[in-house]
């Protein structure tokens, strides 16, 4: 065992080898640097009271105090007729008390006699409304005598004893009688002791870390030391020492991931695009004079950027947020015939099939006879809108494919997964990807192939989603962002209300009868199910007393037969045929049927002016962007939206405060952050989650965002004058640690 280490030393030479491996299973963690980058999940204060709320059943628990009382009982084992004794103490840690038990605990009487300190540390569970923790480790602090001078302990807490022994003899703090005690992430039987036991067996070892970052930043944001750093973040002696470590840590790898965004956006920016300037006697032109409606101002200055960024040799990179119905499709329509107009073809690219149906269909007719490129009739210099689904017979698709390479069709609309794998273009100017803020990195890279002669295509990203700017600023460290604040003339808010019914079953009535005055008055009606049908999800009837989800196959029956019999009420969702969903959500957008029970297969984008209510079963079911999204549905062609969010919520549950908020704004961005603080970040993030954001050990995209933001400026800083990062080796290697050499490769290209 070498005595000496860096942050590069492989565990395997300073621990016990068999720690190391499980470590780097458990963890990942290889080295020294691995290990002490992770930070504790949280600190146990002695002399601070358990957090009540943070103790939860299945979990560990460390508790420390005082043994106040002591029973025992004999038991016989259920096999033979063994005479055991059950010893149970009762341990009152900073005013809440555990029960302590151990079976056959014949020698624990002595070694844990009433009045002894000490450290327990299992599983929490509880047994006739008490607190419990049976067979824990233990570690005697203090024996009713005081202060024993010799750590006894059992299991983990023994051998860190021992260590506490070493650092107390070289003349450090014993580690038990710190006021901040690590608490470590337990995972695959690696407990939280032995990971501190590592961890201060590295710090011993450590021999001072050269730091990567200039004073000048150091000193500019007030950082701490890497060096002191990696020490207090684990063994803290106040506060602020944690804290400050804790940011340093942080910023260090906000900072490493910042490089490799912003070496990403500088390597992009030098490949060539196809510049496309506004022309005054083009498609756009055309377009521009025949809109049935004045821009707003909000669409006409995202054009203005839209339209600059088309006109440069360099690709665009920009996503563009938008509330529903904010008006992003006329926008980016006219995007698409500025980049016509220069002689090149554009894609639409949809999430879904439906939705790349209605693009389709809304983009030709918002062209006319613009539109009808190749047809008798159509307009001089005319294009052409071709769309192209999985579900086309292979003869219509074949056309398809053939036009677009050959260059017959202008506008290509289809769904993500299948232009970006298997099409080649004729010479893709632009591509525009609708309603997807979770389009990562990745896929992006692959469409920078799809230009022609090397060129890069300019990309437009169109979200309702509205992201809070961290995230933009990691998912999309790499884009320009645009915002279209205003909703256009005509669109009225959309009233929400919370329909309780299982408190209120009443209101659920009363529901149905909004949806018949609604539908008297000429108007339609969405009604969204979490499900299918009574077999798509586990067990259809539970008997916990929970009421089961309402399947639309089954809603959809009910309703026709009971409540809303007598109307036109149709029914589509994901089981469909692509077929079967058109027709029902063309006959719906026609008015053919009255009322449309699906699931959530049109949550995004698709356009029914005259709907005006929407009915969301199970609305708790739905995370909150998803319900923003769904209400967006409605009050689209100038008539005054309802949404019925209804729910066997109770009044005092979590479930009913979110649907509260949801009901109570429609700002997007107030959503948006409500919606990140209650979710797991992977959900938010998504597909998103390139190799980079991964690979993240401590920093929190959705918690973080202040350092993420100071971060990202020096980055740039940094970047500015040093892109390829020859200057800062060091911070070149951290870039390189955080996400491997393929994607930290556009710094080596400098
Ligand atoms: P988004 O895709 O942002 O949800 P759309 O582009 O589908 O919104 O627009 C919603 C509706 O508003 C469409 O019917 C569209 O024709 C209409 N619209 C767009 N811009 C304007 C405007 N400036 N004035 C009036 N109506 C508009
Ligand atoms: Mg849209």
């Amino acid at each position: 065992m070498t005595t000496f280490a860096t942050t590069d030393t492989p565990l395997a030479e300073i621990l016990d080898a068999d720690l190391a491996l499980r470590l780097g299973t458990a963890f990942g963690h290889r080295t020294v640097g691995d290990l002490l980058h992770t930070l504790p999940r949280r600190f146990r204060r002695q002399g601070q009271r358990v957090d009540r709320k943070s103790l939860v059943e299945g979990e560990r628990v460390t508790v420390i105090g005082r043994v106040e009382r002591l029973s025992s009982s004999t038991y016989t084992t259920k096999k033979g007729s063994r005479q055991r004794q059950r010893v149970t103490l009762v341990v009152n840690d900073g005013g809440i008390e555990f029960e302590v038990v151990f079976f056959a605990g014949w020698g624990i009487k002595n070694i844990l006699p009433v009045g002894t300190e000490a450290m327990f540390d299992g599983t929490l569970s509880t047994f006739r409304g008490k607190l419990n923790i049976k067979h824990p480790e233990f570690l005697i602090l203090a024996t009713a005598a005081g202060r024993s001078g010799e750590l006894k302990g059992s299991g983990n807490l023994a051998a860190l004893a021992e260590l506490s022994a070493k650092v107390e003899a070289e003349g450090g703090e014993s580690l038990f009688g710190r006021r901040f005690l690590p608490v470590y992430a337990s995972r695959e039987g690696v407990t939280s002791w032995e990971v501190f036991g590592a961890v201060v067996t590295a710090l011993r070892a450590l021999i001072p870390v050269v730091d990567p970052l200039d004073q000048s930043v150091i000193d500019a944001v007030s950082l701490m030391s890497l060096d002191d750093a990696l020490h207090k973040a684990h063994m803290p002696s106040s506060q602020e020492e944690m804290d400050a470590a804790g940011y340093r840590l942080r910023f260090d790898e906000a900072l490493a991931l910042q490089l490799l965004l912003g070496a990403r956006r500088r390597f992009f920016s030098r490949d060539p695009a196809p510049p496309s300037p506004v022309r005054g006697d083009g498609l756009r032109a055309a377009m521009w004079s025949r809109l049935p409606f004045a821009l707003t101002a909000g669409q006409q200055s995202v054009l203005e950027d839209i339209s600059a960024d088309l006109t440069r040799d360099q690709p665009m990179n920009r996503l563009l947020q938008g509330e529903v119905g904010s008006g992003k499709t006329v926008v980016a329509l006219l995007a698409m015939l500025q980049v016509l107009d220069a002689g090149r073809q554009c894609v639409m690219l949809a999430p879904t099939e439906v939705l790349a149906v209605q693009h389709h269909r809304s983009l030709t007719a918002m062209l006319g006879d613009l539109g009808e490129g190749g047809r008798l009739g159509a307009a001089e210099g005319a294009t052409r809108v071709v769309l192209l689904t999985g579900s086309m017979s292979t003869a219509a698709r074949r056309q398809a494919l053939l036009d677009i390479v050959t260059g017959e069709a202008g506008i290509i609309v289809g769904t993500h997964a299948l232009i970006q794998d298997s099409v080649d273009f004729f010479d893709l100017g632009l591509v525009v990807v609708d309603e997807q803020h979770r389009f990562g990195v990745r896929q992006r890279d692959r469409l920078r192939t799809k230009g022609r002669d090397g060129l890069v295509p300019h990309l437009l990203v169109m979200t309702a989603t509205p992201i809070p700017r961290t995230i933009a600023m990691t998912v999309f460290g790499d884009l320009e962002v645009s915002e279209l604040g205003e909703l256009p003339g005509g669109r009225r808010p959309i009233s929400t209300s919370v329909v309780p019914a299982r408190e209120k079953p009443r209101w659920l009535e009363r529901t149905w009868e909004r949806v018949r005055e609604e539908v008297a008055a000429g108007h339609r009606a969405y009604v969204v199910c979490a499900r299918i049908d009574g077999d798509d999800d586990k067990p259809a009837a539970k008997d916990d007393g929970s009421i089961p989800l309402t399947a639309a196959v089954d809603l959809h029956h009910s309703l026709s037969t009971g409540p809303l019999a007598g109307l036109r009420v149709g029914l589509m969702h994901g089981r469909l045929s692509p077929e079967e969903k058109d027709t029902a959500m063309t006959a719906f957008a026609a008015g053919r049927l009255d009322v449309l029970v699906s699931t959530t297969v049109i949550e995004v984008g698709v356009d029914v002016p005259e709907a005006t209510v929407i009915v969301v079963m199970d609305a708790e079911r739905f995370g909150v962007s998803q319900l923003h999204q769904l209400r967006g549905r409605v009050g689209r062609g100038g008539l005054s939206g309802l949404c019925l969010l209804v729910t066997n919520s109770r009044f005092d549950s979590r479930a009913m405060d979110r649907l509260n908020a949801v009901a109570s704004t429609t700002d997007g961005f107030v959503l948006a952050q409500l919606d990140l603080t209650q979710r797991r970040e992977g959900d938010v993030l998504g597909d998103a989650q390139s190799g980079a954001l991964s690979a993240l050990r401590i920093l929190s995209v959705v918690e973080d965002g202040a350092v993420i933001g100071i971060a990202r400026q020096y980055a740039e800083q940094i970047l500015d004058s040093d892109p390829g990062l020859h200057a800062h080796p060091a911070l070149a290697e951290r870039v390189f640690r955080l996400v491997g050499s393929e994607e930290s490769a556009y710094l080596e290209r400098y």
